[in-house]
């Protein structure tokens, strides 16, 4: 090992510098050189240092300076990961978005060289681990599991928490459950008779980072290191609208049309706020802006006609045979409408005057992007979606230069905000929102929700505009708008989310104090815990005035699913063997947010056309999929989804039947995969029930008796979310004015009795119209439903703006249960 990365010969190195036992990588000369630019480069020594000299690092950096990238390399070099290193145990690396993990990974494997082998991912249901392993990327969630198993994490030498200003609740209870485990690591006990450090280095971007350095989560002698890198970030220059307008979804059509047919080189991306938004914007932008091929051939001469500066090197180019700048030719310019003029690019995208005070527009970078412009245009565009729930292989295009004489243009959810620094975006287009999923503790409600995003997220959205070169952001929202109603900074996810899993793990922490004491970085609020407590409670998860974790509790922690399902599993286990197959296939298939694609998502596809005759079929389609999974059992949705799930197991062309059957096929592989793994996990825990578990034994599902095992099971998970009818509870205090559909038929839902407080607010629920109850006649409607979830409203989404929005509480609904099983 000759050389060194930094230029610095081993041996000219003094003895005592750490970095004399760095591993030798050998790195692509053209990688190296797109290393060298990073701006987290030149601190690697600090950091390193930091590293050296301290057990905690806080590492804050704009985003795309490198850290992600380059950290896991820095400590590798210095001798960590490697089983024969100086510092043996991974180097762990923890992102809480699951195409963040997988692509930086791929990332730092190809940057790695010689060493490239030892770059790993892990997500769930997926894995690229082995023996050689040195660098391991993986969710937060999947290093959560992990210390279940292991808790002073001794596989590892050194963790990266990753994107910790998301405030992910696992990124949260991973930092403060680390801050117990790094002493931990470093006492001598029973557990822990080789005490080696444990390095913990905590990454953030550029945002609110008090929360990480507080007193109660690192004492005196942990004080974190604080090293900061500051971006490389070139001029953004940020435009507001004069309005904001609420159908931002055309806006942002207008606006990407506009964009590419006016603005000089560069990838422009475009934030909306979900899959739905994505979808019917990337068809408008297909059906406008990809023309077929036969056209552009005819389209493309009179794009490389240079318009007005002449001195161009024309023989450099391909424009043709048109040699000269002719009045003609300077007419057809106009027809193609290359902008010219600076002034007119900004009145284009109305800048407002005080963005004009602070002088941001980078002139002559923009002229001389005008001249590359005519050098090089763009005949289409490139246009990518980017989602979580889009295949990994189609997010890992982003990555990948687009076609020649193609404009990228990504349409991406929040991953693109901070996660993922999409090469050459010189524009961004800002909606100003984002899909949230709030909950409300008060009335244990939750909904999606698209709301405006924080001043530091907006920053950061702009911000993605100039990592190549100076770029604009359009913010769809006026500077009024962004004033008044933009929080500063996003609240952390800790506080919009019921905490029974947090509350269930940090019990199986063993930490001896409540769970109040805790180092959170930010604490759920008493409500919530308190919340928590009570349904684990119901559960049978915790007992005692200290609310000590029981057995079942205990079984509880090791599925990897939430509370409830782990309890309807263990319930089945016990309660209901002949039915356990099925019940671990509904439990699965309840583990992920909706397996069906929504109706509104499956129009704008076909909307290319316009024709209306193939949108009714399609609609008829979908009617008949729907009714095919809800033809055995009239009255239960537990049974239309576990039909399903039932159906997608036992094709042999899954992705063909989650076509046709409108299903979304990435829950549907989930499903399965959560399916194997309990059914595996069970076999090797209860032996005597391996010959009713599996794929084969699956049967059809209509014998009474099972039918009501898996009623009664689902509702042991959720017991403290059954609803009685209206008119038939006695406390009944106003009498429904007789309700003709099923889903104006009110509920009330019951409080358990231990937890009935003087000013439980009495509400009723309706049937949600998605569920099979909704077509029932009113007068066959269950007694009780047992419910999935209380919805406060369904946000009137922009693709349906025509609907009013709906105020009443709906529930989802998932089985019935006679008052006997209560
Ligand atoms: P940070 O974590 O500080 O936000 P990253 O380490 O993620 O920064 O990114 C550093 C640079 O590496 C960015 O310019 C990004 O575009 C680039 N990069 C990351 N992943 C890939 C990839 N798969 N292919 C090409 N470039 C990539
Ligand atoms: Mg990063």
């Amino acid at each position: 090992a000759a050389g060194y990365r930094l230029g610095i010969k081993e041996t000219e190195r003094p003895k005592d510098d750490h970095r004399a036992y760095s591993v030798h990588v050998e790195r692509a000369e053209s990688i190296q050189e797109i290393r060298l630019q990073l701006p987290i480069l030149q601190k690697e020594q600090e950091i390193m240092e930091a590293v050296h000299n301290n057990t905690v690092v806080v590492l804050k950096g704009d985003t795309g300076s490198g850290k992600t990238t380059q950290l896991p390399q820095f400590l590798f070099e210095a001798g960590y990961g490697d089983k024969d290193g100086l510092t043996p145990g991974m180097i762990g690396i923890t992102q809480p978005r699951r195409v963040a993990a997988v692509s930086m990974a791929k990332r730092v494997a190809q940057e790695l060289g010689n060493h490239g082998d030892k770059v790993a991912h892990q997500i769930r249901f997926d894995t690229t681990v082995s023996s050689k392993t040195a660098i391991k990327f993986m969710t937060d969630g999947v290093l959560l599991r992990e210390l279940s198993q292991d808790l002073l994490l001794k596989k590892y030498s050194a963790i990266i928490i990753d994107e910790a200003h998301e405030r992910s609740v696992n990124t949260d209870l991973l930092i403060g459950i680390l801050s117990k485990i790094v002493p931990a690591r470093m006492k001598k006990s029973e557990q822990n008779p080789d005490p080696k450090p444990l390095k913990l280095i905590i990454m953030s971007a550029t945002l609110n980072i008090k929360d990480f350095l507080h007193e109660k989560l690192f004492s005196t002698f942990m004080r974190p290191a604080l090293v900061e890198a500051e971006g490389r970030q070139h001029r953004v220059t940020t435009h507001f609208a004069l309005r904001s307008r609420p159908d931002y979804l055309e806006e942002t059509v207008e606006k990407v049309k506009r964009a590419h047919k006016k603005l000089p080189r560069g990838g422009i991306l475009v934030f909306l706020t979900g899959q739905n938004e994505i979808k019917y914007v990337l068809s408008r932008l297909r059906k406008d802006l990809v023309r077929p091929t036969a056209k552009l051939e005819e389209a493309a001469p009179r794009m490389h006609i240079s318009a007005v500066d002449t001195p161009l090197e024309l023989e450099d180019l391909d424009i043709g045979d048109i040699h000269t700048t002719s009045q003609e030719d300077l007419d057809l310019a106009d027809e193609i409408d290359i902008v010219t003029d600076e002034e007119e690019l900004d009145k284009e995208f109305e800048v407002s005057d005080d963005d004009d005070e602070e002088g941001m527009v980078d002139v002559p970078a923009l002229r001389q992007d005008k001249i590359a412009l005519k050098r090089d245009p763009y005949d289409t565009v490139h246009l990518l979606p980017l989602y979580s729930q889009l295949p990994t292989k189609d997010q890992l295009r982003i990555f990948e230069p687009p076609p020649e004489r193609s404009r990228l243009i990504v349409l991406s959810t929040n991953v693109a905000e901070t996660s993922l620094t999409i090469p050459n975006i010189r524009y961004v287009i800002d909606c100003g929102r984002s899909k949230e999923r709030k909950f409300n503790s008060e009335t244990n409600t939750q909904s999606f929700e698209v709301d405006y995003i924080s001043k530091a997220s907006a920053q950061q959205r702009a911000g993605r505009a100039g990592r190549t070169a100076p770029g604009h952001c359009w913010r769809l929202y006026s500077s009024a708008i962004y004033e008044q109603y933009f929080p500063e900074h996003t609240e952390p996810e800790i506080l919009r989310t019921p905490a029974e899993n947090v509350v269930l793990s940090v019990k199986g922490f063993r930490f001896p104090k409540p769970v109040t004491d805790f180092p959170f970085p930010t604490a759920p609020t008493r409500t919530t815990l308190a919340n928590a407590e009570r349904l684990l409670k119901h559960l049978g998860a915790i007992a005692g005035p200290n609310g000590a974790l029981t057995d079942l509790g205990k079984k509880m922690t090791l599925y990897p699913v939430n509370p409830r399902l782990s309890k309807i599993i263990i319930h089945a286990i016990e309660k209901a063997p002949k039915a356990l197959n099925q019940i671990i296939l509904l439990a699965s298939a309840l583990s992920v947010d909706d397996i069906f694609v929504n109706q509104t998502q499956i129009s704008p596809e076909v909307d290319d056309d316009g024709h209306d005759d193939e949108q009714d079929k399609l609609k008829q389609r979908y009617g008949r999929a729907h009714a095919l999974f809800s033809r055995q059992d009239k009255a239960s949705d537990a049974l239309k989804l576990l039909t399903a799930a039932q159906l997608y197991l036992k094709d042999s062309e899954k992705d063909h039947f989650c076509q046709q059957f409108f299903l979304r096929s990435k829950a549907m592989q989930e499903i399965s995969q959560l399916y194997s793994q309990l059914c595996s996990m069970i076999r090797s825990t209860h032996p005597h029930l391996s010959h009713v578990l599996g794929t084969a034994q699956l049967t059809e599902t209509t014998k009474p008796d099972v039918v009501k095992s898996i009623n009664t099971s689902a509702a042991s998970g959720y017991i403290d979310q059954i609803a009685i009818r209206y008119d038939l509870h006695p406390e009944q205090s106003i009498v429904a004015s007789s309700p003709r559909r099923a889903i104006d038929v009110p509920y009330f839902p019951l409080i358990p009795i231990n937890q009935r407080t003087g000013n439980s607010e009495k509400r009723p629920a309706f049937i949600h119209p998605s569920s099979v109850l909704a077509k029932l006649s009113t007068k066959v409607l269950p007694q009780y439903i047992v419910y999935r979830h209380l919805q406060e409203r369904t946000n009137s989404q922009v693709l349906t703006s025509s609907d009013t929005e709906i105020v009443k509480t709906r529930m989802l609904p998932l089985c019935t249960v006679d008052a006997t099983a209560l």
